[in-house]
């Protein structure tokens, strides 16, 4: 009965061995070599103790789930990578059985090692020539073509089409039935049915040593290629610090600083300025850059043609980290990357949501402009409203003894007046809720919920100040933590511990970052708060005839994970319709990051872009769930002539109450 495995290294002198380990060697060097110099760029950063994060590992390394959202990825990416470990873990196999003479690959084994390493190759081929094909004939614009890309889908292609060919001539050799198993191989080796022994032996024997050199070839090339994201990205997803996607806390109490006799100025620096205020697992996270190009098409600011695009972020920082190793020149990042690009930045989170390997350009971007305000170099425009957020305590720079003004009228409970009240929660007007007309209106649909459903709540008037979620968005540290300190301070007096919002930005700012100054608070945003309200029965909605489009915030849904809250809501009211980019996956309203406060000079006006995208879809009522986005939504409503309201879910609740 004929043995079932194949002879290993059966064509193969001891010369080629000789020349196969040489080879081997040099390449290793290189491999190591490369490697060192990205440890070295990893080691310029601070010192910093991270988690190991196994289950980011799992899912986005093992299980390429980000990868897997894009249609592309689940048929190129995925085949790619699996097709290329299971031929790495095949390959391994085979060298230790020659190298070390344990014979092991034989039997069932080797018939299912044959099947699955030739289903892999296939898969490989086909997945490869996707890639190139995408790249070569429908590169999408915001990916580059560049020689070096092409070349790795061509290096590995050959890889794949030599082993099959080598597998063919083996076949075709020793004709074994058995073989029919490795189906791609034994389907080549029909090729060669009319050579001969020696014709066969011969070209299996150029081919085997071709197939030796590419593959030395290939390993000495991973760690100056973008090849070298199979170590970086992965290394980078088990680093992988979880935590709201808008959650930019810093290390320094900069209040306990200042409140000492006596501080050093690099105390209280808290942003990136130079390369090495970096911690080195953020070296290691621009490292870990595949170049796939996919925060670029999803950035707002980028695709109305401002001139941010969140992948040069990264590279950039990258490039000069390279740079940095070889002439210790001290660059200002804020300024190797661009001002206009990260003033462009609207901190919507899409960048960071879309990108596979668990890059956070967003943070990049929120350290670089501290680096650049802490040298007072910042857009001249952020001035009103940063003298506002000083002395008036909201970045309206409107009148602080007016911020109760509009309210009065409601007759709500203030703490000042009342402080033994006893109340479930605080109502949180929010700097737009009060000096903004449209969200004063959210503001009394919102208590006229609350009273309906006999919710006992209380607000603080004026001794309410700004979170500071635009100065901390815009890098002026300082001023965010001076208000985030005082408020918190009005809370503690208080003892509020539970807080209603109608703003996304103030419930980001207040429930995920206010805990750095020794507060924890349960926040609501109102959407959630009024589907509670409604499923427990304590308020009842009529529907009406309506289509209702709701666009969501990007601090709600991308940032904090409410998606589904207003959805409800409007569900009940109304026939709820979605605008083609919506959920996580929504577009910003252009007002986030600051942005609210600087003029849009460049480009497409993102609110237009938005704007027109939800009126595609012909409603009768947008719904907006954030102060920013109806500011923004309904101006561009305006400009477009359109005849369609915009109006806060808390609005449309009320006015169908029963
Ligand atoms: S946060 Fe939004 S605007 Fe800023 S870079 Fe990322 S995608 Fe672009
Ligand atoms: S940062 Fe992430 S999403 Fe952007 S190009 Fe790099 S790997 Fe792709």
């Amino acid at each position: 009965m004929e043995q079932i495995t194949r002879p290993f290294g059966w064509n193969v002198s001891k010369i080629d061995f000789l020349i196969m380990y040489i080879t081997f060697f040099i390449a290793l060097f290189f491999f190591f070599y490369g490697f060192y110099r990205h440890f070295k760029v990893w080691s310029i950063g601070k010192r910093a103790k991270v988690n190991i994060n196994f289950f980011s590992y799992l899912t986005n390394a093992l299980f390429q789930k980000k990868v897997s959202e894009r249609k592309f990825g689940i048929f190129s990416h995925i085949p790619i990578f699996w097709s290329f470990v299971i031929l790495t873990i095949t390959t391994a196999l085979v060298g230790i059985q020659m190298d070390f003479g344990i014979k092991f690959i034989y039997g069932n084994f080797y018939l299912f090692l044959s099947f699955i390493s030739d289903l892999a190759g296939i898969l490989l081929i086909i997945a490869l020539i996707l890639a190139l094909f995408r790249r070569l004939f429908f590169l999408p614009s915001y990916l580059r073509n560049i020689l070096e890309d092409n070349l790795i889908l061509i290096l590995l292609l050959a890889l794949a089409v030599q082993g099959f060919l080598i597998e063919g001539l083996r076949i075709a050799y020793f004709k074994m039935e058995f073989e029919k198993v490795s189906f791609v191989g034994y389907l080549i080796s029909n090729l060669f049915y009319n050579f001969s022994k020696e014709e066969i032996s011969f070209l299996h024997r150029i081919l085997w040593n071709i197939h030796a050199w590419t593959t030395m070839l290939f390993i000495a090339y991973v760690p100056y290629s973008k090849l070298s994201h199979i170590f970086t990205s992965t290394l980078n997803l088990i680093f992988y610090q979880k935590q709201p996607s808008a959650k930019h806390d810093v290390k320094t109490n900069l209040i306990e600083i200042m409140n000492k006799e006596s501080f050093n100025e690099d105390e209280i620096k808290t942003g990136y300025k130079y390369i090495y205020d970096l911690p080195w697992f953020k070296l290691l996270m621009v490292d870990a850059c595949t170049i796939c190009g996919r925060c670029t098409s999803v950035c707002p600011a980028y695709l109305t043609n401002k001139p941010l695009d969140p992948k040069r972020i990264v590279l950039d920082t990258r490039d000069y980290a390279y740079e940095y190793i070889e002439n210790k020149e001290d660059k200002v990042l804020g300024l190797v990357v661009g001002e206009d690009a990260l003033w462009s930045c609207t901190s919507c989170g899409a960048c960071v949501h879309a990108c596979p390997v668990g890059i956070n350009q967003l943070d990049l971007i929120i350290n670089y402009r501290r680096g650049l305000v802490e040298d007072n170099n910042y857009p001249s425009q952020l001035n009103n409203s940063y003298r506002g957020m000083e002395n008036q305590f909201n970045p309206w720079n409107a009148p602080k003894n007016e911020r109760y003004k509009f309210a009065k009228e409601l007759n709500l409970i203030i703490l000042k007046e009342n402080p033994n009240y006893e109340f479930d929660y605080l109502l949180w007007m929010g700097c737009a809720g009060v000096y903004d007309s449209k969200s004063q209106r959210t503001i009394k649909a919102l208590v006229n919920i609350l009273n309906k459903a006999n919710v006992k709540f209380a607000v603080l008037g004026d001794e309410e100040k700004c979170t500071g979620d635009s100065a901390r968005r815009t890098g002026n540290e300082l001023l965010f933590q001076t208000l985030a300190y005082e408020n918190v301070q009005t809370f503690k007096k208080y003892n509020i511990n539970k807080i209603i919002t109608i703003c996304p930005h103030c419930y980001n700012t207040l429930k995920n970052e206010y805990e750095f100054f020794g507060i924890k608070l349960e926040v609501y945003h109102h959407s959630e708060f009024i589907l509670s309200l409604i499923n427990e029965g304590k308020i009842k909605v009529n529907k009406i005839a309506q289509k209702i489009i709701f666009h969501d915030p990007c601090y709600l849904s991308r940032h904090n994970n409410i998606v589904n809250e207003p959805r409800e809501i409007l569900s009940n009211v109304g026939s709820l319709i979605e605008a083609d980019r919506n959920k996580k996956n929504s577009f910003c309203c252009g007002a986030g990051g600051g942005r609210m406060w600087m003029e849009e000079k460049i480009g497409k006006k993102i609110n237009i872009e938005r704007t027109e995208e939800l009126l595609n879809k012909n409603p009768d009522l947008i719904a907006v769930a954030c102060p920013f986005c109806n500011i923004m939504i309904s101006d561009g409503v305006n400009r477009k002539n359109a005849n369609v309201n915009v109006v806060d879910i808390a609005v449309i609740v009320s006015e169908n109450l029963t």
